[in-house]
């Protein structure tokens, strides 16, 4: 197939290009580097320096590169910015997707993945999380995914789009050859924070609460690896037909406390990563992973990576390899 990547250049559209290319597909990355990086796209793949919302752009694009479908990852992540700078969420997430959506309906383009998020349930009633559990986003981040579901939710109806949710629990690990990894500036997710303890550029590790309720206190996260995640965006542009929309939880079904991750870091690394008990982080649930089940039964997909410390070994080799992220190549 000949598809567009929007956000390419990111953590998990980069692995997602790799897939894409090996399994024989045509990859124009449209990116417009505010947080990618050049160096992660896989040189099979071409890329455009650009903004999804750039409505000429992508009129320029479509008719000459005849796409076969896109996958839209581009998208601002941070929940503590959406707080503070909503509209820049409302506008970059929602506004520019739209925008990239009257793009496919007006050249004919009929099938999308979008990169959702088990943000939009919020604090789910319960777990393991199904995908009809109500969807009552807890900030403004998980507001502006949801919104653009039921974009893609009226496209189908309205206009035939073919669309494919895909909510993703933790994204975590890199490329298992070590060719890539996960770089954000600033960085605030856990496992590269712990990582960059075992490589001697922090301190220690904060917890962020240990009274929460669950078994040792800390909050549980569903890590599902960026290569599973990459497979399951092929699968799902593969086989999506038109004027259907699609949801999926994609996680491994399996909860990890932050305890356990840092406990697990520390058998990985070797080294002892020092943690100090911090106050919460505002707008944490205590407890999130999938049920996974929906994905298996009808994309006949599931998680290869299933021991954290597997997903923790690949961030660490990319880790150590490249100690300041991209920063070097980019400085050659
Ligand atoms: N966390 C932590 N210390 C940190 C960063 C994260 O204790 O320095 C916790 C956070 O409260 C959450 C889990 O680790 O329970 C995963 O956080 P992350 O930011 O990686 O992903 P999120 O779950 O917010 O998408």
């Amino acid at each position: 197939m000949r598809l567009l990547v929007t956000g390419g250049a990111g953590y998990v559209g980069s692995h997602c290009v790799r897939e894409l290319v090996r399994a024989g597909h045509e990859v124009v990355v449209l990116d417009d580097f505010s947080a990618g990086h050049r160096a992660a796209i896989d040189s099979n793949a071409r890329w455009v320096d650009g903004d999804i919302a750039d409505r000429a752009l992508l009129d320029s694009l479509f008719p000459v590169e005849g796409f076969d479908g896109v996958l839209h990852f581009a998208a601002f992540l941070d929940v503590g910015e959406s707080v503070r700078e909503p509209l820049k969420y409302f506008r970059n997430n929602v506004a520019g997707s739209v925008v990239l959506l009257e793009a496919m309906r007006d050249h004919g383009v009929r099938r999308l993945v979008f990169s959702s998020t088990c943000a939009t349930y919020g604090v789910p009633p319960g777990v393991p999380i199904v995908e009809d559990m109500p969807q009552v986003p807890i900030n403004p981040y998980g507001r502006t995914k949801l919104a653009i579901e039921w974009a893609l939710r009226d496209s189908a109806a309205a206009w035939g789009l073919g669309a494919c949710a895909l909510r993703y629990f933790n994204a975590a690990g890199a490329a298992s050859d070590g060719a890539i990894g996960e770089d954000h500036h600033p960085e605030s997710h856990l496992i590269p924070l712990v990582l960059q303890v075992a490589l001697g550029q922090r301190p220690h590790i904060g917890i962020f609460g240990d009274d929460y309720p669950t078994p040792d206190g800390t909050c549980i996260r569903d890590y599902i690896h960026v290569e599973d995640l990459a497979a399951i965006h092929r699968i799902a542009i593969e086989s999506q037909p038109p004027g259907l929309f699609r949801a999926y939880n994609v996680g491994t079904g399996v909860g990890c406390s932050v305890r356990e991750v840092i406990d697990a870091a520390r058998q990985v690394t070797g080294h002892p990563i020092p943690a100090v008990v911090s106050p919460r982080r505002e707008g944490d649930p205590p407890q999130l992973f999938a049920d996974p089940s929906k994905a298996k039964r009808e994309l006949g997909w599931q998680a290869k990576f299933r021991d954290i410390r597997t997903v923790l070994q690949t961030a660490w080799r990319w880790h150590q390899a490249h100690p300041r992220g991209y920063r070097e190549a980019a400085e050659g």
